[in-house]
């Protein structure tokens, strides 16, 4: 065989290695903007997309399901996981740990899916400096007053833990223009969504 012949079979291998290599979708926003929707909305759409579900050590909410929404554990558990190198990445948000389980999401990207992490800003730059190539979505609402009604209308938090998610949603945002991507409006949910869903199809075109 031929020096063109080697090259080719690298560079059919290199493809080979590409096409199997899935890609991570970071999805953030303040409390309350519609992501969870968003992101079940992607999934749906996308081919062989999966969501990441998270570790939190803070308490099941109504109606939450445990191994879907998010696993929940004990702090001494959670402690445990990062010591023992098993996240991605982590943070504490609103006062709770939150973390991306490491193996699932490189067990999705080795079969080649896209892997939608919906996680905060502190956590999305952690994994872009992971990987580069991750897109980065922020969503935002279409006006604070929005927002408000959204967050106070869901009752999923007493008072208080509205006002401080509401309280954060600014700092978040403030961060979000410096380090996201894409920054997508969701007034209208589909139109949301369908943005997302061409964001990622245009960046694995690229890829
Ligand atoms: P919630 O308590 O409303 O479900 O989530 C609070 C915040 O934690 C949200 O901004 C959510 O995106 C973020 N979050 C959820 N899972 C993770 C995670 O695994 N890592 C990080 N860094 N943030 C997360």
């Amino acid at each position: 065989m031929g020096e063109f012949d080697d090259a080719l079979i690298v560079t059919a291998l290199m493809t080979q290695r590409n096409d199997r290599q899935g890609k991570i979708v970071i999805v953030s926003g303040p409390s309350g903007v519609g992501k969870s929707t968003i992101c079940q909305g992607m999934v749906e759409r996308l081919d062989n997309a999966c969501l990441s579900v998270s570790a939190t050590t803070r308490a099941r909410s109504k109606g939450e399901i445990e191994g879907e929404d998010y696993c929940f554990v004990s702090e001494d558990e959670f402690r445990r996981r990062i010591n023992e190198g098993l996240l991605l990445e982590y943070a504490e948000v609103f006062g709770h740990f939150y973390g991306t389980p490491k193996d699932k999401v490189e067990d999705a990207l080795q079969g080649g899916r896209t892997v939608i992490l919906e996680i905060d800003v502190q956590g999305g730059k952690q994994v872009k400096s992971l990987f580069p190539d991750a897109e980065m979505i922020f969503i935002l609402p279409p006006s604070a007053r929005v927002l408000a009604k959204r967050l106070n209308g869901r009752g999923r938090d007493g008072d208080e833990i509205a006002e401080e998610r509401l309280e954060g949603a600014d700092a978040e945002i403030a961060a979000a223009w410096q380090y996201y991507e894409h920054m997508v409006i969701n007034d209208d949910l589909q139109q949301a969504i369908d943005e997302c869903v061409k964001i990622v199809q245009n960046a694995r075109c690229e890829s």
